[in-house]
């Protein structure tokens, strides 16, 4: 098991009360697999994710245990920013969430692999540049010197993709990649995800809402609902077999 989540609760406290955007969580993710996490919009994806990373606001208040189990260190707690972008990495629906529009796509890169590893800036180019062949950009030399308002949008997720490898993580945490992007290209950047877990031995937690996008990438799924788990199983068995009437709705709704 890689990551742990027992008994997770958020709450975010407001002038009307506080809400509870998720109560009692408990989910893993086992090494080499993919989780995919599904549920409506506001169903708490997201703040579950935010909360592995460490990178929810204060003063939101967050209990429960979140361990990382990485083979050269023995238990780790995530809250350890020293995970944060190396043994676990996230990746955004919007690609201008990690990037930054005045800066060129390859320094970008380029600087998150000197962030991790102790190596010089030409070799740090050198790695970066073979990140971009990774993530399949055409044209890696271009690209690299590209601001990303130059390139599509296919091309900006693949650039945060080769940022969130630069670390080496052993987890990735996709959420909703390939919602903004026309179905062609999400399909392509699916594509992309499953190869890189064939070769870089990337466990995953995909989020999505489409129950769709799921089934194609991930091996088991567990259904979020305001801030609850109501089902979790192999991703064919809840397919073929949803025992949650929320998951039969999720099923139906799809295209
Ligand atoms: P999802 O990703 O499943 O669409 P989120 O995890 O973003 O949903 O949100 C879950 C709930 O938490 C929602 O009700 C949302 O309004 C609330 N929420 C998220 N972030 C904050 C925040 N910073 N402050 C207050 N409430 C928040
Ligand atoms: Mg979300």
């Amino acid at each position: 098991m890689l990551l742990n989540i027992h008994n997770l609760n958020i709450v975010f406290p407001s002038e009307r009360g506080v809400v509870q955007a998720v109560k009692n969580v408990s989910l893993h993710v086992n090494s080499g697999e993919t989780l995919g996490l599904v549920g409506e919009s506001g169903s708490g994806k997201s703040v579950t994710a935010l909360s592995i990373m460490g990178l929810l606001p204060h003063p939101t208040q967050v209990t429960g245990e979140i361990t990382f189990h990485a083979p050269n260190h023995s238990i780790l707690k995530t809250q350890n920013s020293k995970l944060r972008g190396s043994e676990i990495a996230m990746i955004f629906q919007e690609p201008m969430t990690s990037l930054n529009p005045v800066f060129r796509c390859g320094g970008q890169v380029t600087e998150a692999i000197r962030l991790h590893h102790s190596v010089s800036k030409a070799e740090a180019r050198d790695r970066a540049l073979a990140l971009f062949e990774k993530v399949r950009l055409p044209d890696p030399a271009r690209i690299f010197r590209a601001y990303p308002h130059e390139l599509s949008g296919g091309q900006k997720q693949r650039v945060m993709i080769a940022m969130a490898l630069a670390g080496q993580p052993r987890l990735l945490i996709a959420d909703e990649p390939t919602t903004a992007l026309d179905v062609t290209v999400q399909k392509a950047i699916l594509e992309l995800l499953r190869e890189l877990r064939a070769e870089a031995g990337l466990s995953m937690l995909f989020i999505s809402h489409d129950l769709g996008v799921i089934s194609e990438i991930a091996d088991r799924v567990a259904v979020m609902r305001q801030g609850e788990i109501v089902e979790t199983g192999p991703v064919g068995e809840v397919l073929k077999n949803p025992v949650h009437a929320y998951t039969r709705g999720l099923l139906a709704c799809r295209p």
